[in-house]
């Protein structure tokens, strides 16, 4: 099936055939097709009035909020680029975006407001149209738990983001059509920056489409499912694996604000969801929650891991207590989320050797090399390198020919992953390259480590670093946290790691903490975790 070629296409096909469905359900309000799209017109007409053209950025910093729907298909109604910011972003991590992206519009919660004062105080000076979101608005009951913030007051030069979506959708001035194409772009996607100063993939429409498509094909879901956010919106995997793909199947979206488990658990109840993607550590949290049954996970028919390892023993834990099996799935920012996964109704098989669970197959037209320091392909079962082709790659970062030729020379996408494949097709992944840990010339891939920790009974979450030591250069040490109700001390895990592991892998230091530092994405950051040690 050849996929539109952009989301908008995908989006206007669902408000022909279901005008009436709810499109996005937020607590107890809803948005159906046919509102989202009066609204989001009005949005795009907002920001042509005040000469946002085709090929504009405009920076998005929302949570999960129906705002976030509407401003996206707003901004592409016009013929814009998206630039998701992450709204917990301190002034100088948004300013370098803004800056960076020559952002000409704002669309940000209220409460983000102060931050952004700060920021166009010092810079950004492209910026001419902000609007401003109250993301209780579009919530009918009162639920404290999630929003804890109260309306800032009226913001001087900015627009509320829903009075102009209504006033403009009244007087009915309609956006010109853009006629996006696949070639266009609709996202800048900034990278996190463990790698140097943060980049902007630039993901098409085809991009996202391709993987959307893929999704909707390949899930075995029926049209019209009620899809789960558990992922956020202003990230690659929430973005394509929940907002796009449920657009492309003309479903229904649940939202909640950001990821706190028992808000979570409360609305996988309510909106009986059939689908869900969302880091392994939101697992984690969803299985600790006091109040968590069988019966939360029950109108699921299938759920998956994406953008962090899995652990092996999780997913048993899952499964055996909770619900159905996770299935494993591989991607980054630059292949537009996924370019691997495991097929529905397939499991992915676990590396004898390693223990490492296979990540999944790669995609029909995508092209999936391991590659040693030579660029030649390495034999099955040999690690080296995940190198990437396929419809779903970015053609480059954002103004940066630099980055672009050494990250993706001849379009091919060298990902800064080891990993290996075996002789089914079945891709796993090692870890990442710069996380290898050097212990007396010895090689230790924290993951393998990590995974021998998620199996001990009392572990909850582990990641594994790499501290300087003066005799092996750099020795081994774990951080974890427990799941409640459990007890144990750093000694007895290190003797579990090491009967189980090689001499020079076990952890030589094991420190209990009470929570991991994550990003709002959920994943696991070590590299806070190494200037700690
Ligand atoms: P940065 O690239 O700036 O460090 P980031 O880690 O947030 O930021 P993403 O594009 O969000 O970048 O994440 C992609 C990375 O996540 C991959 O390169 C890989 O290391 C890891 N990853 C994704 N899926 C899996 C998986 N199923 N198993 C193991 N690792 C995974």
């Amino acid at each position: 099936v050849q996929p539109p070629p952009s989301t908008l296409h995908a989006f206007r096909a669902a408000v022909g055939s279901v005008p009436d469905r709810t499109a996005l359900a937020y607590f107890d309000g809803r948005l159906s097709y046919a509102e989202t799209d009066a609204l989001s017109d009005g949005i795009a007409a907002h920001l042509a009035e005040r000469g946002f053209r085709r090929g504009d950025r405009a920076a998005v910093m929302l949570q999960n909020t129906p705002h976030f729907v509407l401003a996206l298909l707003g901004v592409w109604k016009a013929g814009g680029v998206v630039v998701p910011v992450n709204p917990m972003y301190k002034s100088a991590e948004m300013r370098h975006i803004l800056d960076d992206a020559e952002v000409t519009a704002v669309i940000c919660a209220d409460r983000t407001w102060d931050g952004f004062l700060r920021v166009t105080a010092a810079g950004a000076p492209s910026v001419r149209i902000v609007l401003t979101a109250h993301e209780r608005d579009l919530q009918t009951r009162d639920d404290q738990r999630v929003l804890h913030g109260e309306r800032l007051g009226p913001q001087q030069d900015a627009d509320d983001l829903l009075t102009v979506a209504r006033t403009t959708g009244r007087i009915r001035v309609a956006p010109d059509d853009p006629e996006l194409t696949v070639g266009d772009l609709a996202l800048i996607s900034y990278t996190s920056g463990t790698s140097g100063t943060p980049k902007g993939a630039t993901n098409t429409h085809g991009n996202i489409t391709y993987n959307a498509e893929r999704q909707r094909t390949g899930l075995g879901l029926p049209a019209g499912a009620t899809y789960f956010a558990l992922a956020p919106l202003f990230h690659i995997t929430g973005m394509v694996c929940e907002l796009a793909a449920c657009i492309a199947n003309q479903g229904t979206l649940v939202l909640a604000y950001r990821f706190e488990a028992g808000v979570v658990l409360d609305a996988f109840l309510e909106h009986r969801p059939a689908y869900t993607v969302g880091p392994s550590t939101a697992y984690m949290a969803l299985m600790a929650h006091p109040e968590v049954t069988r019966d939360h996970f029950a109108s699921f028919r299938t759920m998956s891991s994406g953008g962090a390892p899995l652990p092996p023993a999780l997913v048993e834990k899952f499964r055996t207590g909770f619900g159905p099996y996770v299935h494993n799935g591989y991607g980054l920012t630059e292949c537009t989320a996924p370019c691997a996964s495991v097929p529905p109704g397939r499991e992915a098989p676990v590396d004898k050797v390693s223990g490492t669970l296979a990540v999944g197959v790669p995609g029909p037209d995508t092209v999936v090399r391991i590659i040693g320091e030579d660029g030649r392909d390495l034999p099955f079962g040999e690690p080296g390198e995940i190198a990437v082709r396929g419809p779903q790659v970015v053609p480059g970062y954002w103004r940066r020919p630099d980055a672009t030729a050494e990250a993706l020379p001849d379009g091919e996408l060298r990902t800064g992953d080891i990993g290996f494949m075996d002789r089914d097709g079945w891709l796993y992944v090692v870890d990442r390259k710069k996380d290898m840990i050097n212990a007396s010339g010895f090689k230790v891939w924290p993951r393998e480590v990590e995974d021998v920790l998620y199996s001990h009974p009392a572990v909850r979450e582990a990641a594994v670093v790499g501290v300087p030591d003066a005799y092996r250069g750099e020795s081994v040490k774990a951080y974890v946290s427990l799941r409640p109700g459990t007890a144990t001390e750093p000694a007895e895990l290190t003797a579990y790691c090491k009967e189980r592991l090689a001499a020079y892998k076990y952890p030589r230091a094991v420190e209990i903490l009470a929570e991991l530092p994550k990003t709002t994405s959920g994943k696991i950051l070590r590299r806070e975790l190494r200037h700690r040690a």
